[in-house]
């Protein structure tokens, strides 16, 4: 029996979080240990899908301010995003994990598609899903996709890593006296307008009620102590 105080969770990772203390791309050790948690957390009696950015091969506003077509580069982001996805696809079968990637773009020679069904199928059968791709289109981010995908599965909390612990009122590495917040409602991160994630991906979690957890994950075990109830990072909930 599970003893975990949720059952099925969305995780969002950034790109930047494979790239450990390289500057691009994806480090072998870092995939490899972000892999072991998310199967810890499996072994314990969770669902998880993942949702992996791409920013640390390409993003698509980064390309169109060096003077590429905006939308070709959001396109350069997404498939940027299944190659992470491939990745921690191959780090989570190494270690025993039965694994499906899912692409919101059609690219049927190296994952399947993303069906809603079929994924909440692969999740009640113990495999994990990789939602790759964002939403599908550009001038979306992966923080959307997260938050689309959580919602279209019926996830009980999305969990967005990030390299700093939480919520702070003020950015922590600049102002030594910043304040982290242990919970916030949706109306509070709108007023004190705090940046929890994109807009749009923001306004999805609210308008559908579903729970966020800001933290770092750079701590070792802390994802299963989130699924154990703890309360770390920031969460955000009506
Ligand atoms: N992207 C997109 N549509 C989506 C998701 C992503 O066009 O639905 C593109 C966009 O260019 C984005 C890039 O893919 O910058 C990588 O995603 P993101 O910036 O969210 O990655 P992260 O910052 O999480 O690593």
């Amino acid at each position: 029996m599970s003893q975990l105080a949720y059952r099925r969770v969305l995780l969002k990772l950034s790109g930047e979080a494979l790239m450990g203390d390289e500057d691009y791309g994806i480090d072998p050790k870092v995939i490899g240990r972000l892999a072991r948690e998310v199967i810890e957390v499996q072994q314990a009696g969770a669902e998880i899908a993942l949702v992996i950015g791409g920013g640390n091969i390409f993003r698509g506003a980064g390309l169109a301010a060096g003077g590429m077509d905006r939308v070709t580069g959001d396109q350069m982001g997404m498939l940027a995003t299944v190659i992470n996805a491939l990745a921690m696809q191959d780090s989570l079968e190494k270690l025993g994990a039965k694994v499906r990637v899912m692409s919101a773009i059609k690219i049927n020679d190296v994952c399947e598609d993303y069906i809603r069904r079929r994924a909440i199928r692969h999740l009640e059968k113990g495999r994990l899903a990789i939602f790759a791709a964002g939403v599908g289109s550009p001038f979306f981010t992966t923080d959307s996709g997260a938050a689309l995908r959580a919602i279209e599965i019926g996830a009980d909390l999305l969990l967005k890593a990030t390299k700093v612990d939480g919520v702070y009122d003020k950015d922590p590495k600049k102002h030594a006296d910043a304040v982290r917040f242990d919970k916030l409602t949706y109306d509070d991160v709108i007023t004190r307008d705090l940046q929890v994630m994109d807009t749009a991906a923001f306004a999805l979690c609210r308008d559908s009620e579903l729970p966020l957890r800001i933290f770092d994950m750079g701590q070792p075990g802390v994802l299963l102590k989130i699924l154990r109830g703890e309360n770390i990072g920031t969460l955000v909930k009506g």
